[in-house]
């Protein structure tokens, strides 16, 4: 899948994408990243890339053309048709069904905006407009790295262990059940005889009783947390039972 990330600061993106599974899927090309700085889009020999708000007012505002040509240049590099997403406080909350639906396109470019914003002109070449979320960044660059990283995540092969992805909060509409690793019992604080312990189903070793029991915590911190999310999950019938149990002991 080939992403653009158009910004005027390529490094806070070129540097979180070489670490993790997402630098591992870049380097085993199932993701073609490529980071495009928006000062080479300009044509003045200052290479600016915003100007003064029209109507004045405070701040600077990102110019539309820098913009346009870099989405220009994109096409003509790529010989494709991307889906353009503009990173916006005032677009629509971005979620796990976005990050799973944008993965099915072949080509998206993420444009990132600073200042005050980009130029709103900018909006006729945009396909959609997304926020991570409602607060005010800096900039457009950690949300771009934000639906980066979701996205990649549904790209088949990027994550080595399918499952993993299934089982995943928002998944099924369930939030995903605790984990616990060795050793079985730690010490909440170096000098303390209190010991924390891993629930004793987990090193039971029956994977039915364990399967069950990571159901019902799925349903029960999901009920606790986020009861919202349940009218749209999807439960088998072991867990529409289990989760009308845990309903009936709240009540
Ligand atoms: N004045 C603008 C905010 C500009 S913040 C307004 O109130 O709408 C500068 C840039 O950071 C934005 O253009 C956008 O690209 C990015 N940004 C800030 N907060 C964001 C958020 N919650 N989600 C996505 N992008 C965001």
């Amino acid at each position: 899948m080939r992403f653009d990330i158009v910004t005027i600061f390529p490094a806070m993106i070129e540097q979180p994408l070489a670490a993790g599974i997402v630098g591992r899927a870049i380097g085993r090309r199932l993701l073609d990243v490529k980071v495009r700085d928006l000062r080479d889009f300009t044509t003045d020999r200052h290479r600016v890339v915003d100007d003064v708000p029209y109507g004045g007012g405070p701040g600077m505002v990102l110019k539309a053309e820098p913009i346009f040509r870099a989405l220009d240049a994109i096409v003509s590099d790529r010989g494709s048709a991307p889906r353009v997403i503009l990173t916006s406080p005032q677009g629509r909350r971005f979620t796990h069904d976005d990050a799973r639906r944008l993965s099915e396109y072949e080509h998206l470019v993420v444009v990132c905006g600073r200042y005050e914003g980009v130029d709103d002109r900018v909006r006729a070449r945009v396909d959609e407009e997304l926020s991570i979320g409602d607060y005010v960044l800096t900039g457009g660059e950690l949300p771009a790295l934000v639906i980066l990283d979701a996205v990649a995540r549904f790209v088949p092969g990027v994550v080595g262990d399918e499952q993993s992805v299934v089982d995943d909060s928002f998944n099924r509409g369930l939030l995903d059940f605790p984990q616990y690793t060795r050793p079985a019992e730690v010490a909440t604080r170096t000098s303390d005889e209190d010991v924390l312990k891993v629930p004793d189903v987990l090193l039971s070793g029956n994977h039915g009783e364990i399967r069950r029991w990571r159901k019902r915590e799925a349903l029960s911190r999901t009920l606790d947390r986020r009861p919202d999310l349940l009218a749209g999950a999807t439960l088998d019938e072991e867990e529409q039972a289990i989760l009308k149990e845990l309903q009936d002991e709240r009540d």
